[in-house]
Parts: structure tokens; sequence; C-alpha cells
């Protein structure tokens, strides 16, 4: 089969497509026939060889695909051959036209849901899933700010928080992406580049600020935030891209929480009870991932230079 293998950490240019022998399904393993791969910005870190994760050289990049069941190990009983699934985890990477994964690691796929927008929900709705619900306590009526919500990430938290009833403020750097934001359910979108974006969100509140902050580039935005949330408000940082100086005074007189989350940290019960949610969500048509680049799996670097570049629009997903 062919599949993207790094050799060296480096820049995308390491990232070269291989022929590489098929797999098999072990015992408890499920072998996945891959037609659809999410790209995320830590397969970039990982990729580069600054993340605290540090894969054995060489390796297959991805943790997010969709596809068909292709076998089946021993005492597998949640999936069978030929079953639509996504996958969330991998135990040999999910760059390829196959990957292994553990039988937890995959979730039926409904067949209203394509695999391209099955390959956008691992990281991206269990991220948003765990930071809006698990780490921020989210509640029906409470106001939340999707601070980043273009990307696939903040789209996924746009939905699962219109669902679950709560008002929702989402920001995006272009006209294009923030129109999306709209059509996927929040209830305000407003650009985090324009310079009175902030005393909109005061307004939306009556002056009082958000409840909830989904926070994702903590290292521009996390001093403003603690300007937005209401007394008792809650940031979770999702995501960061360097250092920042903040006034620890306004946590203070606010009583405010500064959460930080990591998918990684997600303990096994929890994450079983975040796919259940997801699949739930995908059956009752609340959540709808949206595809915004699709490309070769040959062209594997480029999407690692698309999925860092500002203007996001949900998800880049590669075709194997
Ligand atoms: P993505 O699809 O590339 O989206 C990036 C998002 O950041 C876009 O919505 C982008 O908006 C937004 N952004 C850019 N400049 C911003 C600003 N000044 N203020 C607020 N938002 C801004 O990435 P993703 O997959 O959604 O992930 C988002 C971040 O979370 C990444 O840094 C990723 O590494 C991190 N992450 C962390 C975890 C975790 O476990 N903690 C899990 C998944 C992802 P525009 O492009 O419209 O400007």
């Amino acid at each position: 089969m062919k599949a993207i293998r790094v050799h060296k950490f480096g820049g995308p240019e390491v990232l070269q497509l291989d022929d590489t022998p098929d797999l098999t399904a072990g015992p408890g393993q499920v072998l996945v026939q891959v037609r659809a791969i999410g790209v995320n910005p830590v397969d970039t870190y990982i990729r580069s060889g600054v993340h605290a994760v540090k894969p054995q050289l060489p390796y297959t990049p991805g943790s997010d695909a969709a596809g068909v069941v292709e076998s089946i190990g021993e005492r597998v009983t949640r999936v069978k051959q030929g079953d639509s699934v996504y996958v969330a985890g991998t135990i040999t990477g999910s760059y390829a036209q196959q990957c292994l994964c553990t039988e937890s690691q995959v979730h039926p796929l409904p067949s209203h849901v394509t695999y391209q927008q099955g390959a956008a929900l691992g990281i991206p709705y269990a991220t948003a899933y765990r930071a809006l619900f698990h780490r921020g306590g989210g509640k029906a009526g409470e106001t939340l700010l999707v601070h980043g919500a273009t990307g696939g990430v903040g789209i996924a938290a746009v939905q699962l928080a219109r669902a679950a009833g709560l008002t929702v403020i989402g920001t995006g750097g272009t006209d294009k992406g923030r129109d999306n934001v709209a059509q996927q359910g929040a209830h305000h979108v407003l650009d985090h580049h324009a310079p009175d974006y902030t005393d909109q969100i005061l307004a939306l509140t009556g002056g009082s600020g958000v409840n909830i902050i989904l926070e994702m580039l903590a290292n521009v935005n996390l001093d403003k935030d603690l300007g937005l949330l209401s007394k008792f408000g809650r940031v979770v940082v999702i995501g960061n891209r360097g250092r920042i100086e903040i006034d620890p005074r306004a946590a203070m007189t606010g009583d405010l929480n500064i959460l930080g989350m990591t998918l990684f940290n997600t303990s096994d019960e929890d994450r079983a009870g975040i796919h259940a949610a997801l699949v739930a969500g995908l059956e009752n048509g609340t959540l709808s991932p949206v595809v915004g680049k699709e490309m070769a799996l040959a062209e594997a670097a480029h999407a690692h230079e698309a999925v860092l570049e500002p203007g996001a629009f949900g998800k880049i997903v590669l075709i194997p």
C-alpha cells in the first residue's frame, strides 16, 4: 500500500509517499481501508520534532480518518467487515491507504455522513466536546465565545454548543470563514482582526461578558479574554503558539478560571463517552463536519503548509 512516511523530523518536505507492506489485524485490532484522512495542526508539530509526542522514526503521521472495515482480529465485536467507520487514533498512522486501530479507536459512521466528513471528527470534535463540556462545564442558557470558530475545532464547538442550548458567539478572520460560522449555528459572528470586536462582544452580552471562552490562540488573546468573561467565567486554552503577558488581577476580581486542555489527557472512559455523544449527534443531524479542502495523499506536504495558514475554512482532508 501507499503511505506517507517520515524518516527524519523537519519541514513539510520530509513527508514522503512510500510503498509499504499491507497490514494485518491482530487480536483486538481492526484493519481499516482508508477513504479520507483528517489533517490536524498537531500532525505538523509532531512532524517537526518539537512536540512532546515524538514517535520512533520512520513513522506514518495522522490519527484521524474514515473508511471501511477491511478485516477484524480475534475478539473484536463492535464492528464487522464492510462497516463504514471513522477513526479517532490509530496504531499505525492514518496518512495511508490502510490503518490498524484498536477496537476502541473506531466508531460507526452513519450512512448520510461522507468519509471526508468522518475524517474531520477524531481530534476536532473530541477536542471541542471535552473543552466545552468536561473542562468548561458548558450548560444550556450560558453564553459561549468560540475565539477562532472557522477551523476544525471551532466549527465543531459551534455545532455542539448550539445543539446544547448555549448562545454562541464565534469569531473568524475572513468573510468566507465567518459566513460559514453563521451557517453552522453561531448566533453572532465577529471578526477577530477588527479593532472594536471585544467591545462588540461586551455589547452583545449587555456589558457583563460571556460565561465561557474556547480559545484557539491563547498567546494572542488570553489577556483580552480575561476582560471578556463574566464573573466566575471560564476560559479553556485549546490552542497556543507562544507566550503572553496577562494581568492576574482580572482573574482575581472576577473569580475567573483559566483552564488548560489537551486531548491526550482524556481518560478511556471519557473518550468512550465523547464518541458516543458524537455518533448520536451525527445520527440526529446536529453535527455535520465541514470539509473545506480535499487534496491527494501525495500532497500531504502542501496540506501541512495549508493547515497553518490563516483563513481557515473547516477541515483539510487527504484522499488516499
Ligand atoms: P485550524 O482548523 O487551523 O483553525 C485555526 C483557527 O484559529 C481558525 O479558526 C483561525 O481563524 C483561528 N485564529 C487565527 N487567528 C486567530 C486570532 N487572532 N484569534 C482567534 N482565533 C484565531 O485548527 P484547529 O484544528 O481548529 O485547531 C485550533 C488550535 O487548537 C490549533 O492551534 C491546534 O493546534 C489546537 N488544538 C489543540 C488541541 C488540544 O488538545 N489542546 C486539540 C486540537 C487542536 P481564521 O483563520 O479565520 O483567522
